[in-house]
């Protein structure tokens, strides 16, 4: 080692280049086994993919895309790169795939962005009813650029209206139909809404960031044979690392949606998150998977039951999905006063907004996935709603303290198969 001693600090460990990140790490660490999970947009991802991303893989410049890199040494990953197109492909039956977003909201600017021109309209599912900020949102570039109409939901009728979506078409004449939601149980009929976009002209834009493990699974329509683009997380149900969304769409639109992402939003995408994906993307094709899935489908109803049986109302009634959104506009909770309450007694979970006159009706979003990963059952995914609707309820008395013992109990019971550092 000669240089100038440089090298020893480039293989020190963690834990002793940076004592005060490691501890903070480690807090997040127990955190992550002492507390139940029921944060929708949240899975574990696996050790096989971990590995991928800590690759040497992390060092390579990822510019352009294969085989036009504009650095040198590209080679193998233009390998790795149409490994995961191709894969990517074959699980969504898709066209074209971009598998560099770096993340999914990212992808959804890069399609809207390859398909429209400023000043388009589009028509997209409101955010207070479920929908995504970035479908049109006044406060996101989306909702900037192109002249948005929302629609909502039938709350009697527990999902989208589509009958009145299809007026609402006829009259606005969007570009395009976004469907996608963020906080909606139930399934979206794609097919549905592609009919409406047919019939007027449109073009059908879906966001399964949430549902693309179903999908993956067999369990959950798949709308990207008939779909103008296809966009997904890869962290929420299908169960890949965070950062990354996955663009999927008809091979006429490849070029256009390839390059509003690249050169049009950003530069070199992150090599080794692309071997991830490819593993990814041929993990979640064999039949295990579709068994969790199945698991994650039934442990949700059990969640809904459970939190039902304790008088809960329930958004739209229950769930069709991983997903259960508990609906309290009818209390005084706010979104940091609950989630302080639950993480106090071993629950972590995400609030969300609710349709209401002021628009603040506060939910609580719930998903199945990440303690079905960790082997709860449909019997104990019914207990902890039981559990979870006590400690809604507010009071403070020696009940909420045991509630909050039996959930770090199960949280124990229930280890996470693989955790990084
Ligand atoms: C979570 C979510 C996104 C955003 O995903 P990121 O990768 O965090 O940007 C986009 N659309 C929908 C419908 C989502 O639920």
């Amino acid at each position: 080692m000669g240089q100038g001693g440089w090298a020893a600090h480039f293989i020190e460990p963690l834990a002793t280049a940076d004592p005060a990140l490691a501890r903070l790490l480690a807090d997040q660490r127990r955190q992550n086994d002492e507390t139940v999970n029921l944060v929708a947009s949240e899975s574990y991802c696996c050790r096989a993919a971990l590995e991928a991303e800590a690759s040497s893989l992390v060092n390579k410049n990822a510019s352009g895309y294969p085989p036009r890199r504009s650095v040198g040494g590209g080679e193998i990953l233009d390998a790795v790169e149409r490994l995961a197109i191709a894969r990517a492909r074959t699980l969504f039956q898709a066209e074209h795939a971009n598998i560099q977003a770096l993340s999914s909201t990212i992808a959804n600017i890069a399609v809207l962005r390859g398909l429209l021109a400023p000043g388009d309209r589009i028509l997209a599912l409101d955010t207070t009813a479920g929908g995504h900020g970035s479908h049109g949102q006044a406060s996101h570039i989306s909702g900037q650029t192109y002249r948005v109409e929302n629609f909502g939901v039938d709350e009697a009728a527990g999902g989208i209206d589509y009958a009145a979506v299809a007026d609402q078409a006829a009259r606005f004449r969007p570009r395009m139909i976004v469907a996608g939601a963020t906080a909606y149980p139930k399934m979206i009929d794609f097919a549905q809404l592609g009919r409406i976009a047919a019939s007027v002209g449109a073009m059908l834009f879906a966001d399964i960031a949430h549902v693309s493990g179903l999908v993956a699974a067999g369990l959950h329509p798949n709308p990207t044979p008939f779909a103008d683009a296809v966009t997904t997380s890869t962290h929420k149900t299908l169960c890949g690392p965070r950062t990354g969304g996955l663009i999927l769409s008809k091979a006429a639109h490849g070029a256009a949606i390839d390059a509003a992402l690249s050169p049009g939003l950003q530069a070199a995408a992150g090599a080794h998150i692309i071997a991830a994906r490819a593993l990814l993307f041929d993990w979640v094709a064999q039949p295990w998977f579709a068994g969790l899935m199945g698991r994650v489908l039934e442990n949700a109803r059990a969640l809904a039951e459970g939190l039902a049986a304790e008088e809960l109302p329930l958004y739209l009634g229950g769930t069709e999905t991983h997903m259960v959104v508990v609906d309290l506009r009818g209390t005084a909770w706010t979104p940091a006063a609950l989630g302080t309450r639950l993480l106090e007694h071993g629950i972590v979970a995400s609030t969300t907004r609710l349709p209401g006159r002021d628009g603040a009706g506060v939910g609580l979003r719930l998903g199945s996935t990440a303690m079905t990963i960790r082997g709860a059952d449909a019997a104990l995914h019914r207990e902890i709603g039981g559990l979870l609707a006590r400690l809604v309820r507010g009071t403070d008395d020696p009940a909420d303290a045991a509630a909050g013992q039996r959930l770090r109990r199960i949280a124990a019971d229930c280890p996470i198969p693989f955790q990084g550092t």
